[in-house]
Order: C-alpha cells, then sequence, then structure tokens
C-alpha cells in the first residue's frame, strides 16, 4: 500500500492519499463530488453541492475568533489525465498509484493529481480538525477548472459568503500571485473548392518537427519556436519561387500548447524538387537553427517524397492563406509597462489544418489588460479578414487585476517574513486563473493563490515536494490564525 499516508503533514497526505483513490478526471466528477459529500457528513461538516457543480462546505469560527473575516479556501477537484505510452490505466475507474522517490511524491505512468489535489487535501484536513484556530471559513471546491473553468463560470454571483479567497492553485512554495492574465479563444475559418493536382507535379512532405512546445502562457516568453509560423516562411518561399502548390497543412493540436510541430504536402514541377530541397529547405533549416540555436536545439526540417494528392488548394487561396499565417501576430505582443518582466499580452497560433476544402485557424490571445487582449485579437483578426476568413470567439475570460491595497497580501507577505525569514515572491501570472472569473463576479473580494511546489503539472511527469507541503501548511494556519478582523 501506498506509503504517502505517513508523510509529514498528515493532515495533508492521509487526505491526498483518499483523494488518489477516487476517480476525478476533467469531466468525470460524479464520484468525487459523491466522496466530498459523504466525507462532510460523516465528519459532522455542512456541505452541499451547488448547479454548477462544485462543493460548499462551512465552518465556523473557533471560540475566540469569531470577530474574524470570513475566508474562502478554494482549490479545484478535477484533475489533467494524461498517462504515459505504456500505462494502462484508465482515469474513470483506476486509483492512481503513488510512490516516493526522494524529496517528491510521483505517480506510477500517470499525472498525479497534486494540481489540485493538494488544495481539496489541505481543506479536508483544516475542516476536520477542531483544533486549528481560525475564523469563520467556507471551503469552495470548484468543479472542472482544467478545461473551461466550468465551475467558477458558471457559479451564481451570490454563492460565496467570503470576504479573503485563498486560491490553493499555485505551484511554487514561496510565491503569491496577486494576479492573472485573461484570454479569449479565436477561431478563424475559410471553405473553399478544391481543384485538382497537375499529374505532371511531384509531391513532398515537409515536417518541422523536434520543437520544445510549451504553455501559451507561461512559456510564451521563453523564445521558443512556432512550428506554424516558422512553416508559414518556408511555404511562402515555396510557393514563390518554387511554383509549388498547397495541398494540406497540419500543425499543432492544442490552443494553449506553443506549436511544436507542423507539416504540409506540397506539389511541385519535378524540375524544381532538387533545388527545392537543396536550396529552399536546407537554407531555412540554417536560418531557423541560427535564429533559435539558444533554446530549440532538437529543431529539424524532414523533406520526403509522397505519392501525388488528387486536390489541392486553388493558387489564389494558398496564397492568401499563407499570408494569412505570415501576418498573423504570434507570441508576445506587449510586456507590462510597469513590471516589464512580465508579459502582458500575447498570441498562440496554436493550430493550423488545411485540408478537403477546409481551412481552420485556432488562437489562443492573452492579456492581463483587457483592452489589450481586444486590440491583441483584432490584429490577428485583420490578418484573417484579409484572406478572406470567418472569426468567431468563444470563451473569453477576464483578467485579475492586481489589487495594490489588498489587505491579505499584505498580511501574509508578513507572516512568510516572521515564520521562514525569508521574503516571499509576489508575482502577476501570464495565464488563467479561476480568480479572474472569481473576481467578475465578487469584485470586493480580497484574493491571493499559492501552493506548494508541484513540478511538470499535466504531464506524466508531475510531481509535488514534499518538504514544501511542510512550509506551505504552516504558512496556511498562521494565515488563518492571524485572519483580518471584520
Ligand atoms: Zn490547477
Amino acid at each position: 500500500m501506498s506509503e504517502i499516508k505517513n508523510l509529514q503533514p498528515q493532515a495533508i497526505w492521509k487526505n491526498f492519499h483518499l483523494l488518489t483513490q477516487v476517480p476525478r478526471p476533467s469531466g468525470h466528477l460524479e464520484k468525487v463530488q459523491k466522496f466530498l459529500l459523504d466525507w462532510a457528513k460523516e465528519h459532522n461538516v455542512e456541505a452541499f453541492q451547488d448547479q454548477a457543480g462544485n462543493i460548499l462546505m462551512y465552518k465556523p469560527a473557533t471560540p475566540g475568533y469569531e470577530n474574524r473575516k470570513v475566508i474562502t479556501l478554494q482549490g479545484h477537484m478535477d484533475m489533467v489525465p494524461q498517462k504515459t505510452k505504456e500505462s494502462t490505466h484508465n482515469f474513470e475507474t483506476d486509483p492512481i498509484q503513488t510512490y516516493i522517490d526522494g524529496d517528491w511524491v510521483k505517480a506510477r505512468g500517470t499525472t498525479l493529481g497534486s494540481d489540485d489535489g493538494m488544495a481539496v487535501a489541505t481543506i479536508m484536513g483544516i475542516f476536520e480538525d477542531d483544533t486549528i484556530p481560525h475564523g469563520p471559513l467556507e471551503g469552495f471546491i470548484t468543479a472542472d477548472e482544467e478545461t473551461t473553468m466550468y465551475g467558477v463560470e458558471h457559479m451564481s454571483a451570490d454563492t460565496l459568503k467570503g470576504e479573503i479567497l485563498l486560491n490553493l492553485d499555485d505551484e511554487t512554495e514561496g510565491q503569491m500571485i496577486v494576479g492573472s492574465a485573461g484570454g479569449v479563444n479565436q477561431n478563424a475559418e475559410l471553405e473553399y473548392q478544391e481543384a485538382d493536382t497537375d499529374k505532371a507535379d511531384a509531391a513532398l512532405k515537409v515536417t518541422i518537427k523536434g520543437l520544445l512546445g510549451g504553455h501559451s502562457g507561461l512559456e510564451i516568453n521563453e523564445g521558443r519556436a512556432n512550428a506554424n509560423k516558422l512553416m508559414g516562411r518556408l511555404v511562402q518561399d515555396a510557393l514563390a519561387n518554387y511554383e509549388a502548390c498547397l495541398c494540406t497543412w497540419e500543425g499543432g493540436n492544442m490552443r494553449n500548447a506553443i506549436c511544436n510541430r507542423a507539416e504540409v504536402v506540397l506539389t511541385l514541377p519535378k524540375e524544381n524538387v532538387e533545388a527545392f530541397k537543396e536550396e529552399a529547405v536546407a537554407d531555412w533549416a540554417r536560418v531557423f537553427k541560427d535564429e533559435y540555436a539558444a533554446v530549440e536545439k532538437a529543431l529539424e526540417i524532414d523533406v520526403e517524397d509522397v505519392p501525388l494528392p488528387a486536390k489541392q488548394v486553388p493558387a489564389e487561396i494558398a496564397d492568401n492563406l499563407v499570408n494569412a499565417i505570415c501576418a498573423c501576430h504570434n507570441g508576445v505582443m506587449r510586456m507590462i509597462p510597469e513590471v516589464p518582466h512580465i508579459v502582458e499580452t500575447s498570441s498562440n497560433l496554436g493550430i493550423v489544418t488545411i485540408a478537403a476544402g477546409k481551412a481552420s485557424f485556432v488562437v489562443l490571445v492573452r492579456s492581463s489588460r483587457d483592452s489589450m487582449r481586444q486590440c491583441c485579437a483584432e490584429t490577428t483578426e485583420s490578418a484573417f479578414a484579409m484572406a478572406g476568413m470567418k472569426v468567431t470567439y468563444d470563451h473569453a475570460y477576464p483578467a485579475w487585476q492586481p489589487n495594490p491595497k489588498s489587505e491579505i497580501v499584505a498580511l501574509m507577505a508578513g507572516i512568510y517574513r516572521q515564520l521562514f525569514n525569508q521574503e516571499s515572491q509576489v508575482q502577476v501570472v501570464h495565464a488563467g486563473l479561476e480568480c479572474g472569473v472569481i473576481g467578475a463576479k465578487y469584485p470586493e473580494m480580497d484574493m491571493v493563490s499559492f501552493g506548494p511546489t508541484l513540478r511538470s503539472p499535466h504531464t506524466p511527469n508531475e510531481r509535488c515536494n514534499i518538504p514544501s507541503v511542510e512550509k506551505y501548511w504552516k504558512f496556511v494556519l498562521e494565515t488563518l490564525k492571524q485572519a483580518p478582523r471584520k
């Protein structure tokens, strides 16, 4: 049986172990919702499930602490279901198998679910213990954060009773997040009549691969290459100088990941094939490797001869689409003028598919300033509109603007110093947090986000740092003890 139950602090690890036994991939939360409600009943904790699938719990103040502001402890119940190629794990039925490796807790072949099971275990640990001093508490365990933020998106604006929200979903101990970016999904589409290929032509498949990819918010300023954008430059050259035609394009598979691989099928006159391979492809490989020498160590361009497809994109439309890819803003648009080391606004051309009479481009625009999000979206939309594409938007979510007067952040910075003789790092992140959505519904809420140290969340390599959990737990308890008075 798992050894993690015996780790310190027991209050967290024992409950985290219980959670690992309950399947809870995003989109399949019935089991964990029932588990939490049953757990609350068993521990005499008042709890209910709201219409959006969130679980709320209440606990009165410890005697002597009734005059404190109500604190909402928040985390999400769902986890990202990722596993290794070899794993036979079924996320809807099987428990997560945890193990200890030095200072880390890991899972065998799957995500661990410490994002955000650590928060849920924290709430359980506090709510079941009658010896911990605290004011009135609310536990707020949200549904489907990882996919659509469904729980906070669909909660009503009078659900929460708290005046202070401690979001326990950050991944670096010692850091306090006080602001996050908003975002919007942008989709551009064009349908076209395919043309016949020239039977005398040859066909080539060109693949750009080996790129790092990564998170389109947190890693957008790391200087990584986007395979769709590199491919745009190469294909533009092929169309302009080698009489090539575009048949298909397949680049990226996630809106919120930097595109790390793109492949196209081109046709071109047989007599141009050698020159295209030896001049164009070889030159672009040199240029790209040079431009990204410091970052993309495994960048590769691969060319192979393939059978001639029957259909291709008509020349004028191919030109327009490739121009749109090249013109589309991608990457950092602006840093925060007041905090120049943090990204304010960015876009990511995550997915490009062109095939069978339909072109579809998928972009995620992020900004911590809503008007700049709009500006960036209009910039990319303009490029797509010039190609005759139809642009639609969905799933816009607001930014969380830092509040320099936050009472809880000032208090917790002092507590951190007092406990650990060390400064905490106050940060704004270029990624979406539930706090943005909650803050839009509860503008008076004083919010901060923090947590123990996790590495590689959302991958089978997810791990949770054991010593950081102990520091984090002390930090939470001391914050509750010193909670502001009403
Ligand atoms: Zn999370």
